[in-house]
């Protein structure tokens, strides 16, 4: 006779322990995400059917996702996939992962006039550029990294999408002219101490940006256009209004984020 199958809740107990001694945060919402991955459902149809048998394949492929996430790896990694706004973007350990603060990027961009032209720099996984072109078809959207392996990822996700961008690979913005440019750039400090999950899988050429953090966005507020929209760490929202208002921008707003830190500096000329 066959084996009785693992429940749905089992399969999620049983990766609970593991994960906690990992040191993972959220161990319970990990699990859910990662059985849901392997199974082909989606969340909501775990907890409706908590009693359902796992299938022996799904349940093997979970237990590999779990040893995986033990060892830190980040959830999307593992999945394949991240949310950001209305989109899913295909990511890998070419690109960082696309975090909730930097929707507030896009969010600031949509104020932007019919038919702007905008550079999305430091693209990545193309979450900004790629998100915003979903929202606003009519601006003309290109997105540029320094990385090629980014970019291989940026211009999969358009064709995933069906979205219109160009790629350019370059520093900063290259010798592209723009009305405004979105930025989410490295502006980690070096030497500081990142969760396992960061320092040990992401790219640190996406993270880091000198001994304050702030030598990508330094040479960022120099670029001529009219509208700066940057993603920035916790206590850099004064230095960078100062170098935004020294290159002459003389509207200077701050966003906070979903913790109530000032995360995004919108600047206009
Ligand atoms: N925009 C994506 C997002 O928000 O998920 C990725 C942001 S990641 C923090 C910064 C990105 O900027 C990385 O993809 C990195 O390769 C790129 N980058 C770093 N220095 C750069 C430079 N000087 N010019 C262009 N891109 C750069
Ligand atoms: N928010 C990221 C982190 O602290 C940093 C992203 C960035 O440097 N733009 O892990």
């Amino acid at each position: 006779m066959a084996r009785a199958a693992t429940s749905v809740r089992d399969a999620l107990d049983s990766a609970l322990i593991p994960l906690t001694a990992a040191g993972c945060e959220n161990p319970r919402l990990d699990a859910e995400v990662l059985l849901a991955a392997a199974m082909g459902v989606d969340r909501p149809w775990l907890i409706v059917n908590s009693r359902e048998g796992v299938p022996g394949p799904a349940a093997r492929v979970f237990m590999d996702f779990v040893r995986r996430r033990r060892e830190r790896e980040p959830v999307a990694y593992i999945t394949g996939i991240k949310g950001f706004r209305h989109i899913d973007l295909a990511v890998d350990r070419r690109v960082l992962i696309p975090r909730p603060e930097t929707e507030f990027v896009v969010e600031a961009a949509l104020k932007l006039p019919q038919g702007a032209r905008v550079i999305d720099v430091g693209t990545g996984s193309g979450a900004i550029a790629l998100a915003l072109k979903h929202e606003r078809p009519d601006l003309d959207v290109v997105a540029t990294d320094v990385s090629a392996d980014a970019l291989d990822v940026a211009r999969h996700n358009a064709l995933r999408l069906g979205l219109r961008v160009g790629f350019v690979q370059t520093d900063l913005w290259g010798d592209l002219e723009a009305d405004a440019i979105v930025s989410n750039p490295p502006y980690v400090e070096a030497g500081e101490r990142l969760m396992p999950d960061v320092a040990l899988f992401e790219p640190h050429g996406a993270l880091f940006a000198g001994a304050d953090g702030l030598d990508v966005i330094r040479r960022l507020v120099s670029a001529p256009v009219r509208f700066l929209a940057l993603e920035h760490g916790q206590g850099q929202a004064d230095p960078i209004e100062a170098l935004l208002r020294g290159a002459g921008f003389t509207t200077v707003d701050r966003i906070r984020d979903l913790a109530g830190i000032e995360r995004v500096t919108v600047a206009h000329r």
